[in-house]
């Protein structure tokens, strides 16, 4: 079986809110015991934080069988610094027009000129032509543009009201970046 994540990733977080941002949203992770404190190998290679006794409350679903808990790779990641958190299979929807298409033609173009420092790199939607800026696309599998994310590894689906909190914790907006491996 594949791994799978899931990344909340802060749309607005400035380069230097985000180290801020993460320890504060770590913390408050760690005080109602959703994840363990101590930084771990449990991230595919990178460190992260395993789900703490707590975790059930962060999710849809307690995977009692399955068990998280049981897994080598189960951490909270936070990546902090500019990132693009892909996904394979990325679904975009056009506010404009409503168009749901999987971004191609120009767009690889659009997330170098991101990555490369330009906030305002946009996409134009290939049905309608209307140009979004990139951290301003959504749909079904967006991708994510930011200074900071929270990539959970191999957690049942968390719920709303759980992205929600943190959203408001951060004071932005979200997206949630969803894929496998
Ligand atoms: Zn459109």
């Amino acid at each position: 079986m594949g791994d799978s994540f899931q990344t909340i990733v802060d749309r607005d977080a400035s380069a230097d809110d985000a180290p801020r941002l993460a320890a504060e949203v770590r913390d408050w992770l760690v005080a109602r015991r959703i994840i363990e404190q101590e930084l771990t190998d449990c991230a595919l290679g990178d460190s992260g934080h395993r789900p703490g006794p707590g975790h059930a409350a962060a999710v849809e679903e307690p995977d009692e069988e399955t068990g998280v808990l049981s897994l080598q790779a189960n951490g909270l990641q936070i990546e902090v610094g500019r990132t693009v958190f892909y996904t394979i299979g990325s679904e975009l929807t056009c506010r404009a027009c409503g168009a749901q298409f999987e971004p191609e033609d120009g767009w690889s173009e659009a997330v170098d000129d991101w990555y490369n420092g330009n906030d305002s790199a946009e996409f134009e939607c290939p049905e309608c032509g209307k140009p979004e800026r990139l951290v301003e696309w959504s749909g079904e599998f967006p991708w994510g543009f930011g200074n900071l994310g929270f990539k959970f590894w191999n957690w049942p689906p968390l719920s709303g009201r759980f992205i929600q909190e943190v959203a408001e914790m951060l004071g932005h907006r979200i997206v949630l970046v969803r894929g496998d491996l």
